[in-house]
């Protein structure tokens, strides 16, 4: 049977349960399991086994958005109880949150795409349920930073996420202005409202700089800009840009990209 080497590389074999807290290593005391299940960006076929089995094993789905959750259970033939854990309700729910998993309950909570806890609710219930002493499990799965990261070209040996760019003018030219020094490739999350504005920001401060957006990811009409700051600022200035959307700056000293303009 496979088994996974120390330090190796090797596959473990897939497990009808969940270990017990002592056995997954994290000393846990709580009766609990939380599990952050990470789902698709797009492409629904972007879903683990693994997913899918703790969806289906879970006592209670805690979701983003219960409707667009229900959609992707239903999708799986997946039964589940869900409550509704956003932005605005996270203070509410954690106490509910926190009494299921000391009633022993298995709790899988998701966001609306990708991984939570990255630029989306997760983060505060899963440090709640560690403090509590319950198990915490994160599954590894899909996030849109590092198929960004990588289809852009830009050097991914080291690099930094800043998640969403500051909506304040002012702040976002700081952020932007602070990458002059920077030699790592840095990823933020942006809006197609604000996306021209950032590049023409940063067209004005680094112009040569080279930069990848990735657009659309995994869905149908992905695809991937490439150029210099001052090049794609140029050919988005006063278009409507639509989808979602990751911008990647190269750092100072980074090669410049094969260019690729919308
Ligand atoms: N939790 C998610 C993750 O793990 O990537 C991120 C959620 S955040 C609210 C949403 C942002 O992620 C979007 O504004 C965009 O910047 C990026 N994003 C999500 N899906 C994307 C996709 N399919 N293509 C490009 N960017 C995407």
């Amino acid at each position: 049977m496979p088994r996974r080497e120390a330090g190796g590389s090797g596959v473990e074999p897939p497990r009808a349960v969940d270990p017990p807290a002592a056995a997954s290593g994290r000393n846990a005391v709580g009766a609990g399991r939380l599990c952050l299940v990470p789902t698709p960006i797009g492409n629904l076929e972007d879903i683990t086994l693994r997913a899918l089995r703790v969806l289906g094993e879970a006592d209670l789905v805690v979701a983003e958005d219960t409707r667009r959750t229900g959609r992707l259970l239903a999708h799986h033939g997946i039964r589940a109880r869900q409550i509704s854990f956003h932005e605005h309700n996270e203070q509410r729910q954690l106490p509910r949150l926190l009494a299921e998993l000391a009633a022993g309950r298995r709790v899988a909570l998701v966001s609306d795409a990708g991984t939570p806890g990255i630029s989306d609710p997760g983060f505060r219930a899963l440090r709640a349920a560690l403090e509590a002493g319950h198990a915490v499990e994160v599954l590894p799965g899909p996030t849109a930073l590092v198929p960004a990261l990588l289809g852009s070209g830009l050097p991914c040996d080291r690099f930094r996420f800043e998640g969403y760019l500051p909506r304040r003018e002012g702040q976002r030219r700081g952020a932007l202005a602070a990458l002059a020094e920077e030699e790592r490739s840095t990823v933020f999350y942006e809006t197609p409202q604000r996306l021209a504005r950032s590049l023409a920001v940063l067209a004005e401060l680094l112009p040569d700089r080279p930069v990848a957006v990735a657009r659309e990811m995994t869905k149908l009409h992905e695809e991937f800009w490439r150029g210099t700051a001052a090049e794609l600022a140029a050919a988005l200035a006063g278009r409507a840009i639509k989808g979602e959307m990751v911008l990647v700056v190269g750092g100072a000293g980074a090669r410049p990209l094969p260019r690729r303009l919308p």
